[in-house]
């Protein structure tokens, strides 16, 4: 299955050899529980505006920026889109309510991907949608040492935001690493699109509520259920990767 993976990859993407010396981290379901605090703040801000969604939606909208979250539910249920203002106050409202409800839980599994990418010797960055100005004090928090408070792509840097695969082409770049010298690992579809965009190798961890198909119809290279199983996968994996590009 890894082997077919690589040479779908290898394919799909032009290149003779995967060579991975960086792993790039989504950060909400991936890194932290924190996808069902987002979409809750997410769906309690859309009903308290009139807003047309539902619960899931959020998770098929995870990556993108909050304003154009804001637009697509505008457009939606108004047909047409949100203002300047509107974006501004609705985002606040939720990240307002994010805040509230975020108890900054880690993903089960997520710490010993982490360190087994450590132990293996591969750079870890996170590439994330997500503006929290505290947020590389809760990722040194959890994850001790493990990442480079210089080396993260937030909402901050970027301006076009998951799909698009600009976030994973800025991860590289900080990571010095060209696109088959890295691996992502994400949780959302808009963000596997993005990576695959970026033209990375793209394993899919299924930690919310879509079904599975949704990640692989939109490129994930790999799929496992939760981090723990991509744990106790990943020293094999990288191994796979070796052996197959020698
Ligand atoms: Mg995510």
């Amino acid at each position: 299955m890894i082997e077919k993976a690589i040479y779908d990859y290898l394919r799909q993407q032009n290149q003779t050899k995967l060579l991975p010396k960086a792993v790039l981290f989504d950060m909400d379901g991936v890194l932290f529980d924190s996808m069902k605090y987002h979409a809750r703040a997410w769906q309690e801000t859309s009903e308290n505006h009139h807003l047309i969604s539902t619960p899931e939606d959020f998770y098929l909208f995870e990556g993108r920026t909050g304003e154009s979250t804001v637009n697509e539910l505008y457009l939606r249920t108004f047909n047409r889109e949100a203002t300047e203002e509107e974006k501004q106050t609705m985002y606040k409202e939720k990240a307002a309510l994010f805040n509230k409800y975020n108890d900054g839980q880690v993903i089960a599994g997520a710490f010993d991907v982490v360190h087994e990418a450590i132990r293996n010797g591969l750079q870890c960055l996170v590439v994330t949608g997500s503006g929290q100005h505290s947020l590389f004090d809760k990722l040194n928090e959890a994850y001790p040492n493990c990442f480079n408070r210089d080396l993260m792509v937030t909402a901050y840097d970027v301006k076009i935001g998951k799909p698009h695969p600009e976030p994973y082409l800025m991860g590289l770049a900080k990571a010095g690493v060209a696109a088959n010298e890295a691996i992502v690992v994400e949780n959302a579809p808009m963000g596997v699109e993005s990576a695959v965009a970026a033209g990375i190798f793209t394993i899919a961890v299924n930690t919310g509520p879509l079904p599975d198909q949704v990640l692989l119809d939109t490129g994930a290279h790999l799929l496992y259920p939760d981090m723990e199983h991509l744990a106790s996968d990943f020293n094999f994996l990288i191994e796979t990767i070796k052996k197959a590009n020698p």
